[in-house]
C-alpha cells in the first residue's frame, strides 16, 4: 500500500469514476496525497478541488497527461502542477481534444465498415464531455457483446496494431516537454516500460537514449511504481532514474475501467520523499 498515487483518471477523460467519487475512493483508501492526470484536459480539477476541500488533510496535485508519437509508438507525458487557469494552455488542449474526436469518429467508421454495429451517438453518449479516448469506443463494443471486457476490445480491434485503430495528430516527446514547462508543470515519463495490463503498449524503445534527449529540455521524473508492474521492473526503472536523475514518480494509473485485475488507487505509488521533491521543484519552477 502507498500514501500516494500520481497517476488517476476521471469521467472528464477515460475513466469511469467522478472526480467526486474518485476522491472519496482516494480518502477511503488512506491516500494522503493525489494526482489527478486526466488525457489532454484539466476540466476535472475544479470538481477535485471542490470534492477535496472535505479533507483538508487530502494533497492534491493539478495534474495533466499528454500522448505524444514516437516512430511506431507512443510515449505519454505527465505535468505536476501545471497552471491550469493558463488561457494559452487550454486553446491549445481544446485542440489537441478536437483530434481525439475526429479520430474517434474514423474508429467508428472503420469498425462499422467491419460490419460492428456500433454507433458514433453511442460512444458520444458514452463519452459526455469528456476528453474522448479508445476506452469509451471499447465500452461501446463490449456493450454491444463483441468482446467481453475493454482490454479484449483493444487486442481485438482498437489497440495500435489492431483493424480499426486510427492514428492523430500528436506531439513529439521533446515538444510535450517543452510545453509542461512553459505552462509551470513538472514533466514526468509516463509507464515507460512494458505493462501487462495495457496489452497492445510495448516499452519505450531506445529508452536510455530518450531520457538523455528528454532531460535536456526539461524532464524532470520519470514513473517507477506502476500500475502492475512487477518487482524487478520497479528495480529496473529505479536504478535508470537514479542514473538520470530524474524523479521516482508512479501511481495506480486508475480509470475504475472493468478489467478484471485493475490496480486500484492506493495498491501502488512513489515515497512521500517522491512527492517533497516534486514540490522542490515546483518551487524552483514557478
Ligand atoms: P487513447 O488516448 O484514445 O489513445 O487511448 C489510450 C487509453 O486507452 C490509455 O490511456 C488507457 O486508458 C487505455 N488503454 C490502452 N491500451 C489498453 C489496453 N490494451 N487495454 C485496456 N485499455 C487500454
Ligand atoms: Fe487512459
Ligand atoms: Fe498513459
Ligand atoms: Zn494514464
Amino acid at each position: 500500500m502507498t500514501e500516494v498515487d500520481l497517476h488517476l483518471h476521471t469521467t472528464f477523460s477515460d475513466g469511469t469514476l467522478s472526480p467526486t467519487s474518485l476522491v472519496e475512493m482516494c480518502v477511503r483508501k488512506g491516500l494522503r496525497v493525489i494526482c489527478i492526470s486526466d488525457h489532454d484536459t484539466t476540466n476535472g480539477l475544479e470538481e477535485t478541488f471542490a470534492a477535496g476541500s472535505a479533507y483538508p488533510e487530502l494533497v492534491i496535485i493539478p495534474g495533466i497527461e499528454l500522448s505524444t508519437d514516437v516512430p511506431g509508438s507512443e510515449i505519454h507525458i505527465l505535468g505536476y502542477f501545471i497552471d491550469y487557469l493558463n488561457n494559452d494552455l487550454q486553446q491549445i488542449l481544446s485542440k489537441f481534444r478536437e483530434g481525439r474526436e475526429d479520430r474517434a469518429i474514423g474508429m467508428v467508421r472503420k469498425l462499422n465498415e467491419m460490419g460492428l454495429e456500433i454507433s458514433w451517438e453511442r460512444v458520444k453518449e458514452i463519452a459526455g464531455d469528456a476528453s474522448i479516448g479508445r476506452p469509451h469506443i471499447a465500452q461501446a463494443i463490449v456493450e454491444k457483446g463483441y468482446v467481453q471486457y475493454p482490454k479484449d476490445a483493444f487486442d481485438k480491434y482498437i489497440g495500435r496494431e489492431g483493424p480499426a485503430y486510427v492514428e492523430r495528430m500528436k506531439l513529439t516527446p521533446s515538444d510535450a516537454v517543452k510545453m509542461l514547462v512553459k505552462y509551470g508543470g513538472i514533466p514526468v515519463m509516463a509507464h515507460p516500460t512494458y505493462s501487462e495490463a495495457k496489452s497492445d503498449r510495448e516499452g519505450v524503445k531506445s529508452l536510455r537514449e530518450i531520457l538523455g534527449e528528454l532531460k535536456d529540455v526539461g524532464l524532470m521524473g520519470m514513473e517507477v511504481y506502476y500500475g502492475d508492474y512487477t518487482e524487478d521492473q520497479i528495480a529496473y526503472l529505479k536504478n535508470l532514474s537514479d542514473e538520470f536523475d530524474l524523479i521516482p514518480c508512479g501511481g495506480s494509473d486508475y480509470h475504475a475501467s472493468g478489467n478484471p485485475g485493475e490496480p486500484e488507487p492506493g495498491s501502488v505509488g512513489p515515497p512521500l520523499s517522491s512527492y517533497n521533491a516534486l514540490v522542490e521543484a515546483r518551487d524552483r519552477l514557478h
